[in-house]
């Protein structure tokens, strides 16, 4: 399967209240030879019966959505870096990768992307946050439903959140992302509240389940030159797979990666055992019947499909270890429930 990015669009479904949003105005210019068909809510292309997310996903549509109710959530309880306020939003929903592992393919029945074109809204939430919580920072997590940067080129994220961020000083907030997609943050001022975090799997896991993903050495590369131009940076190691040779793996990757990224400037780093919500489990296993993936050690606990105790621990326990040998320890955190 090829590992580039495309950002073909050959049809683009638009709410017809998000028409009139700059950004929407941008995105349809920039694909003014795609079919354009207007939608009263883009529930109703989305969430249609009888969606087959495979063949979605060879193809996707763009719909140009305005986002309703709530923009910014609380994070869950393991879901932090330090920080005692933690929340997550979602300007997108879907992203360009395929990965076998990603709960999205559980939680949505449609491949489409769905790009919120009401930015101030998002911003408007975060900005009352902060002031809500006024003594210390709050974290905002992006990309939770998406991946923050591999589709910037369209959804100008970066732009528009970076330097509102900059702004705000009570704010933090997470780039979240497994693309080499760096274009626009190389152009921009260095924010010392924005962190840009890198999320990768063993050599095999990443072949082998990460579909489209850049290779793990371009994304090295990636991070380092963001490093190198003073941003902060993070790695990711969530979810970690377990597989025979995982180790000998997860130490090959630690060694590439801390070549090239100096762990005495690194933000953080955060290790995560591979989990799911039961439901979604059960819809992307029935996607994937012959993927040994979904066979190896996991049990249903809390609602989850996860590892058991042993393996959970073992993962967790010697990926920190290994971790530690190049990372002061207080900036490792580990994702349990
Ligand atoms: S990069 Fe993240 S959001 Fe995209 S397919 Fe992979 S797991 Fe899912």
């Amino acid at each position: 399967m090829s590992r580039n990015t495309s950002y073909m669009i050959d049809t683009i479904f638009i709410e017809k209240s998000a028409r009139n949003f700059p950004l929407a105005k941008e995105v349809l210019k920039r694909f003014s030879s795609a079919q354009h068909i207007e939608c009263s809510h883009y529930g109703e292309v989305f969430n249609r019966h009888g969606q087959n997310f495979r063949v979605q996903k060879n193809h996707p549509s763009l719909i140009l959505a305005v986002k309703e109710g709530e923009f910014v959530l609380p994070a869950p309880v393991e879901y932090h870096v330090g920080g005692r306020h933690n929340y997550y939003f979602s300007h997108m929903l879907n992203c360009p990768y395929d990965c076998r592992y990603c709960f999205l393919q559980g939680m949505y029945s449609s491949a489409h992307y769905v790009l919120f074109v009401n930015y101030e809204d998002f911003k408007n939430d975060i900005a009352n946050i902060t002031k809500i919580n006024s003594k210390d920072p709050s974290w905002f997590f992006s990309g939770y439903d998406c991946d923050s940067l591999a589709f910037d080129p369209v959804s100008n994220f970066v732009n528009h959140f970076v330097p509102f961020i900059a702004e705000n000083s009570n704010a933090r907030m997470e780039l979240r992302t497994k693309s080499t997609q760096i274009r626009a943050l190389n152009k921009i001022d260095v924010t010392s509240n924005v962190i840009c975090a890198f999320s990768f799997t063993g050599e095999l896991a990443n072949r082998s389940l990460e579909h489209r993903v850049p290779e793990n050495s371009k994304r090295i590369s990636a991070m380092a030159k963001l490093q190198y131009r003073g941003w902060p940076v993070a790695v990711r190691f969530d979810p970690m797979m377990y597989y025979q040779n995982w180790r000998q793996d997860f130490s090959q990757l630690c060694l590439n990666l801390f070549k090239k990224i100096n762990p005495a400037y690194l933000h953080s780093v955060s290790i995560g055992a591979f989990r799911m919500p039961v439901n979604y489990f059960r819809k992307v296993r029935s996607l994937y019947p012959t993927e040994s993936l979904f066979v190896a050690g996991l049990h249903q606990k809390n609602g989850n499909y996860e590892y058991g105790l042993n393996i959970e621990n073992e993962l967790l326990g010697e990926a920190q270890a290994i971790v530690g040998q190049f990372v002061e320890q207080d900036r490792i955190y580990t994702m349990r429930d």
